[in-house]
């Protein structure tokens, strides 16, 4: 969505509220659909003296592969933005400071990196997820699948064979 920086000053409480939803199926994150749900967008642009604050919040709710057992999972994202925009460059530069030299701010093309920046998306379906068996690949959570769990050293594995 676009704001007009000149509509903000122009507005009668130097302030313009946003509040919208944005589509990022198609986006590919670690070989994951993860934005299976809509993206929601909202905050407000506000004018200060000679430049803007932009205080905004980026949510939604991730779809995942559980890190241990690949199984879906939901979990909610929840990402802060503040910044200070300014259209002239200052003598110093500041920490979360944009400078923009139009008067229409795109605020996807601001919001969506900041998204990305701050991403959980190693996540497990519960706490003690007990993963799949790495040898015949059995969801360990349904049961255990009788595989030895034993860890053989290559080399003894060898002596083993020769010892035979
Ligand atoms: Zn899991
Ligand atoms: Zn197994």
């Amino acid at each position: 969505m676009k704001i007009s920086l000149g509509e903000v000053m122009a507005s009668k409480d130097g302030k313009i509220d946003f509040d919208y939803e944005i589509d990022l199926s198609r986006e590919i994150v670690g070989g994951e659909a993860v934005f299976q749900d809509p993206v929601r967008l909202y905050g407000s642009v506000e004018s200060r003296n000679e430049a803007f604050m932009l205080e905004g919040t980026v949510e939604t709710t991730l779809t995942v592969a559980c890190a241990r057992c690949l199984k879906p999972v939901r979990t909610e994202q929840h990402t802060e933005v503040s910044l200070i925009l300014t259209r002239k460059v200052a003598n110093e530069e500041l920490e979360d400071m944009i400078v923009v030299d139009t008067d229409e701010l795109e605020l996807d093309d601001i919001l969506i990196p900041e998204l990305f920046l701050d991403l959980n998306t190693v996540v497990l379906c519960r706490p003690d997820c007990k993963g799949i068996c790495p040898r015949c690949g059995k969801d360990l959570n349904e049961g255990d699948c009788g595989c030895s769990r034993k860890e053989v050293d290559p080399r003894l594995a060898k002596l083993a064979e020769l010892l035979k």
